[in-house]
């Protein structure tokens, strides 16, 4: 499949990797829109949000118990934990992931 997300998990496009299980892999985003922008991935490609169901929901579940591991290691105690769900909303990798903002006053949400 040719998702960007899924050759990092391969190992087929180098990361900067900060946190990787057996189900989640976590890296620093190659554009940083704040001092601290890592991403947050289920290694199993799920398309977005919109993907997200019963039978695949305790990954999503587990990412929110590593994202608070991943911005205790950064020094973050203020951060902000995003996904994008379609193009209109900015989604521009196709491949569920979280991302986690901090190090900086956030503005509001858009
Ligand atoms: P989205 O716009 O889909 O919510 O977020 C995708 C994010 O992936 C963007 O912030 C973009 O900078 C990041 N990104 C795209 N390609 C790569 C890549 O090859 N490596 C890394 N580390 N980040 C990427
Ligand atoms: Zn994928």
């Amino acid at each position: 499949m040719d998702c960007i997300f899924c050759k990092i998990v391969n190992g087929e496009i180098p990361n900067n990797t900060v946190y990787e299980d057996d189900r989640v892999l976590a890296f620093y985003d190659i554009e940083p829109k704040a001092p601290v922008h890592v991403l947050v991935i289920p290694k199993q490609h799920l398309r977005g949000a919109d993907a997200v169901c019963e039978e695949n929901a305790s990954v999503v579940a587990h990412i929110f118990t590593v994202i608070p591991q991943i911005a205790s290691k950064l020094g973050l105690t203020d951060y902000r934990v995003v996904t994008n769900n379609g193009a209109d909303a900015g989604q521009t990798v196709h491949h569920l992931h979280f991302h986690i903002l901090g190090g900086r006053t956030l503005g509001e949400m858009g």
